[in-house]
């Protein structure tokens, strides 16, 4: 029988009192690895309790004491790299080394909040009259939690984590329940790192123990990362409740090509942003736009790419593709595929029906390409989180940037050029928070903000860097007379 998770609740682990179980499947073989407890709202509440308890010493800890524990998740991070990358791969389908570059990603949030003594200072104003100081000072808020998506388990709790305990507050994480073994792996880290109890807690689960999370009075900001519908309702739930919330939600990204790029390094780029994690990236390149004489070049080297890469289970050094995370997904995509073509798109290239030898009771979906998509149709706009590369054309750069500027998602924008001029106009004028010059995944480094605009985010300060700290702490203003100081002249 399958393990059974369990939660990490105040400094040990858990039993999560469930009354239903998600089976976590291998996507690239179905068999069962473990199964996810549907954790019920008293399991959040505990946690929420000896969160609230640990925070009165926590937060009174000297920043350069809590980021210490810090230090020692990464060394143990780094130390286990291997065994989480091979579970990150087993449960969610990437390649081994898509999951290492995950990992990569997790570790470098970590040492960014390593920066917490300077990154949470004050600012402060001497004499702003005579006599009299005035500070702002950063305070955590109490306990904070994240919900976070399948496809990158072992990065995205770390958009949020690090920040959150390093700023002095209690954290709670509620995984993905697809893809909860990671978090497993993790927090048993996180145990060996020197938290106090209670400052750092994971509870597994689904709906309801989002909603138990959006409706504690005791957790004050809701950080969540996943699909659109999904993120306006906890965005709208959460602050409704009073919480502050911030709420990364599904893209649709665009990357224009002009025709002077460099088509070889171009159309390579282009086939990493599309397929790599098998289109389950939300900085993946989903809608091609050539613009002019770009058009050919980059069709027939696409087709090519997409016919030659290899697809099977991500744990073979070979192999460059994996699996979509599902059954439902792959039916979902490539009934998506079939609309588009209804819609009048033609199939390029056609990634569905195949299977993977070995693997064949897999949710394998190989890289497909649409030409020539109506810009009006659903599959312009709709979000297909697979392996599938949609062709838009457009004469002119005006063109290319209208096609751009009018989706709903603002995650990410890319180009492609030669030129400075066209790179200068595309970056000022798209509407994406995340842009790319002759990169393909403008993945922000962990001290930048992920910024994404429009359906893509919502909610005012992002994840990481400068405004993690600010998400997870709030100003005080202390206006300051000392009437018998030295300085007095009153
Ligand atoms: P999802 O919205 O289905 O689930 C995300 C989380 O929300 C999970 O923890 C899940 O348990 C919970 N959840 C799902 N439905 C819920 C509901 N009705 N009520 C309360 N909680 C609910 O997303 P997913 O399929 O796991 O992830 C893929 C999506 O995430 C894609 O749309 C992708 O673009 C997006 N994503 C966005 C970013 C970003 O930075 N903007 C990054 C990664 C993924």
């Amino acid at each position: 029988m399958a393990e059974r998770l369990q939660n990490f609740i105040d400094g040990g682990w858990r039993d999560a009192g469930a009354a239903a179980c998600v089976d976590v499947l291998n996507p690239a073989t179905a068999r069962v690895l473990a199964e996810a407890p549907l954790s019920p709202a008293e399991a959040v509440d505990a946690a929420a309790k000896a969160g609230a308890a640990a925070f009165r010493e926590w937060r009174r800890t000297p920043a350069g004491e809590r980021i210490q524990p810090l230090f020692k998740l990464k060394m143990l991070m780094e130390e286990n790299l291997d065994a989480i990358a091979r579970t990150i791969t087993e449960e969610c389908g990437k390649t081994y080394n898509e999951s290492v570059g995950e990992m990569r990603r997790a570790i470098e949030n970590v040492e960014v909040a390593c920066g917490i003594p300077s990154l949470m200072q004050g600012v402060n104003n001497e004499d702003i009259a005579p006599g009299i100081d005035e500070h702002m000072i950063r305070q955590p808020l109490g306990v904070v939690a994240a919900i976070t998506p399948f496809n990158f388990p072992g990065m995205i709790p770390f958009w949020f984590l690090p920040y959150g305990v390093a700023t002095g507050n209690c954290f709670l994480l509620k995984p993905s329940e697809r893809v909860p073994m990671t978090s497993a792996k993790l927090f048993a880290l996180i145990e060996k790192a020197g938290f106090p109890k209670g400052v750092v807690q994971l509870v597994n689960g689904g709906r309801e123990t989002v909603n138990a999370i959006l409706d504690h009075p005791e957790i004050k900001a809701v950080s969540f990362v996943g699909s659109t519908a999904t993120a306006r309702y906890i965005y709208s739930r959460a602050s409704a409740n009073g919480k502050r919330a911030q709420c990364q939600g599904g893209a649709k990204n665009p990357v224009v090509i002009m025709p002077d790029a460099d088509m070889e390094m171009t159309t390579k780029i282009l086939a990493d942003s599309a397929f790599g994690c098998a289109g389950q990236r939300c900085l993946a390149a989903s809608v091609a736009i050539p613009v002019g004489g770009a058009r050919k070049e980059v069709s027939e080297r696409m087709a090519e790419i997409a016919r030659t890469r290899k697809v099977g289970y991500g744990l073979e050094s070979s192999v460059e593709m994996g699996p979509v995370i599902s059954a439902e997904s792959k039916a979902r995509i490539e009934g998506l595929i079939g609309k588009g073509v209804e819609e009048g798109a033609s199939l390029m290239v056609d990634g569905r029906g195949r299977k993977v030898s070995g693997c064949e009771d897999g949710f394998f979906v190989f890289p497909t390409i649409l030409d020539n998509v109506p810009p009006a149709g659903e599959i312009a706009r709709t979000e297909i989180f697979g392996p599938v590369l949609s062709l838009m054309h457009a004469q002119t750069m005006d063109e290319a940037i209208a096609l751009v500027n009018e989706r709903a998602y603002g995650n990410m924008a890319c180009i492609f050029t030669s030129d400075g001029a066209s790179a200068r106009r595309f970056r000022y004028e798209v509407n994406a928070g995340n842009v790319g010059i002759n990169v393909g995944v403008a993945a922000p480094m962990a001290y930048f903000p992920f910024s994404g605009w429009g359906e893509s985010f919502f909610g005012d300060l992002h994840a990481q860097s400068h405004h993690g700290v600010e998400f997870y702490t709030q100003t005080k203003v202390v206006v300051e007379r000392w009437p018998r100081d030295w300085s007095r002249k009153f």
